[in-house]
């Protein structure tokens, strides 16, 4: 598999999220191994996920940082993007 094509179907999402079919995961987990995009793809995704669940634990006020957690997170994904 080519890191475009895991890129298209969303597969670090879908991995993080345990919806790939068995088949996916066996394909997917062969990329993986191979390409450090996709390495890099997931872990960002685990600290993104990891970091809002802590942050809707907090009530809303106490949030102040949440946006700047999304830029965050936005500037990570376009540089992953970058990495065809
Ligand atoms: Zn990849």
């Amino acid at each position: 598999m080519e890191h475009g094509e895991a890129l298209n179907r969303g597969l670090c999402d879908r991995y993080l999220l345990g919806q790939l079919s068995e088949a996916e995961e066996r394909d997917f987990e062969r990329h993986y191994l191979r390409c450090p995009a996709c390495v890099e793809g997931v872990r960002a995704r685990a600290a993104f996920v990891a970091a809002l669940r802590t942050a809707l634990r907090e009530p809303p006020r106490r949030r102040p940082w949440l946006g700047r957690l999304i830029l965050w997170w936005w500037r990570l994904e376009d540089r992953w993007r970058g990495q065809r």
